[in-house]
This record gives C-alpha cells, structure tokens and sequence, in this order.
C-alpha cells in the first residue's frame, strides 16, 4: 500500500439540485479525493482553509487515513463554490466561485510528503501543479485533472504538465475542449500525444472509457434511480481510482480496469447524497456491494 500525495481545494459548497438544497457544506476536489481514497490506501493532504474552518469542520477528516500535516490554515475565509443543477443533473451551472484563501495559495509540500510515490493533482492552476511536482522526489506515478477554466486560460502551462504525469483524469467535455476533437477516442488519443501513457475519460451518468496505446476500457455507469447531487463525483472516480491503484502497488493494464471500475463505483455511491453525506459513512461492506453491482451489470454468457 503506498501513499498517495494529493494537492487540491477544501471548500464551503453550496449546492441546489432538484432533490433539495444545502448551504456551506464541506466540499472541494481535495477533499472528495482524500476521503475516497483513505478508504484504499494512506493520504496526504495540501490545501489551505480560512479560519472559518473550525473544529466541527476538521473532525470529517479524522479517524481516518488522511494525514493533515500539508493542510495550511491561514487569515481569510475559506474557498467557496456554489452550483445549481437543472432537472437532468447532467448540466450545472456555477453561480458563484469565491477563491478567498486559495487565491494566494502556494503549495507547500512538507518534508515528510516529499517523497511520496503516487501524486494527485487535484483540479487547480496548471502552474501550481507545477510547482508541487517540483517539490517531490521522482515519483512512481502521477495522475491530474483539470477544468475548461485551466484548459481556456492556461493551456500553455497546462501542455507542461501534461508531460510530466502518467495519467489524465479529465471529463468528456474537458477532453474535448483540451484535444479540439469532438470523438472521445480520437480526444484520448490526442492527449495521449500531450505526454501521459494513460487517459481516463469521465462520462458522468454514462460511465468512463480508459484509452492507452494498446486499446481501451469501457464501463457504463451503474444506473442509479435516485440521483440526489452529482456534486464531486469526478473527484470521487478520481479518489476510487488513484487509491486502488496506490493499493494494489503494481501498474498492469489488469490492474488500471479494476481502478476504473473501483472510481465509477464510489462515484456511483456519492450520488446518493449531498456532497460528502454518503461517502462519510461507507462501510467495506458498502463499497464491495458496487463491485459486484458492476461486474453483474456487466457479465454476460455468450451463446
Ligand atoms: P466536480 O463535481 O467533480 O466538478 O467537483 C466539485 C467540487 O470542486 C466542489 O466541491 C467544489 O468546491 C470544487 N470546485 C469547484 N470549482 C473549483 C475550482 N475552480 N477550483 C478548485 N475546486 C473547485
């Protein structure tokens, strides 16, 4: 089981969909990341708070894997999102992005982070994921993601740290919009020109497909009846994914399958609910139940 470095935002979401809506509740990509992923393996986490972060906030993270010793907290309020869903969950518009403490943040990697074989980069500027690789030693394994706001404003330095990751994390849009190719596949294999060896597109509801140079992966995306808030689900893949593969230790294209369907199923657990409320409370029991929801959903005899 090797740790997993993850560098990203803690946030105050606020969040309406057609299930209901709820108000500064803790959310961010770092934070959906670091909890999926300590159910797999150990994490460690750089992001910064404000002061308005307090104890009953922190406690989230206790009891579990996650090691808080990267988590700055600084003067200034805490990074805060909100975002509204229309009645198919399949379009989100942002009302508000207030960056507050993350506007001046510069990661910081402690000393006992540096060397961490596997790193997430979590969806934050291009240039910044830059400075945190140059603070680890040669690791074994680095994946990112990243948004259309980064692949609009800062392609350039977004392009340099294409180079230097192993596998991209990315949605369907944001595939399409980073490589100016509408088919997924062709989208996939124009990233795979950028520099990583693995692309791992994220199709929400529909599921993910895994392109590399010798093929692809696909999984659908297990039907869920009563989506209540989508809210993290990309970051939740991401935590399922990363930390499988952090677990199982060794990179075989075997290996990444079980780490696409590990992230579709926590991603389809963390819909269940607003934001962290269904991931907080899984049980091992819980998250071996997807597996097998997929492989069911997915098996067939051939005549
Ligand atoms: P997702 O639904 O996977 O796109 O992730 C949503 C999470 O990302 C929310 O918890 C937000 O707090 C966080 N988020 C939204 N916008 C940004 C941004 N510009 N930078 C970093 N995190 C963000």
């Amino acid at each position: 089981m090797r740790p997993v470095l993850t560098v990203g935002s803690v946030a105050f979401d606020s969040i309406k969909t057609p299930s209901g809506e709820v108000s500064r509740i803790v959310g961010g990509a770092a934070t959906f990341f670091s909890v999926v992923a300590s159910f797999f393996t150990h994490v460690r986490l750089v992001a910064v708070v404000g002061e308005d972060f307090g104890e009953t906030e922190m406690k989230l993270f206790a009891g579990r894997k996650i090691d808080l010793a990267g988590l700055q907290r600084v003067s200034g309020e805490t990074f805060r999102w909100k975002g509204e869903y229309g009645q198919n969950l399949n379009t989100r518009q942002t009302i508000y992005t207030q960056l507050n403490v993350f506007e001046d943040f510069k990661p910081h990697i402690p000393e006992t982070f540096q060397a961490s074989p596997i790193v997430f980069l979590a969806n934050i500027h291009p240039t910044l994921q830059l400075e945190v690789l140059d603070q680890v030693q040669e690791p074994e394994f680095v994946a990112l993601d990243t948004m259309n706001y980064w692949i609009e404003g800062a392609l350039d330095e977004l392009k340099k740290v294409l180079q230097r990751v192993d596998v991209v994390v990315i949605n369907d849009e944001e595939a399409c919009l980073l490589s100016r190719e509408s088919n997924l596949i062709k989208a996939g294999r124009a990233i795979l020109e950028m520099g990583p060896s693995r692309v791992v597109i994220k199709r929400g509801e529909y599921g993910a497909l895994m392109v590399s140079p010798s093929g692809f992966f696909a999984t659908p995306g297990l039907p869920i009846e009563d989506v209540v808030d989508p809210t993290g689900a990309g970051d939740t893949f991401a935590g399922g994914f990363v930390g499988y593969l952090a677990s199982a230790g060794t990179f075989t294209d075997d290996i990444y399958r079980q780490a696409v369907i590990c992230g579709s199923a926590m991603a389809s657990l963390s819909v269940e609910d607003f934001g962290l409320s269904r991931l907080l409370g899984l049980t091992d029991e819980d998250i071996r139940g997807r597996f097998e929801a997929f492989k069911q959903l997915t098996s067939f005899k051939q005549l």
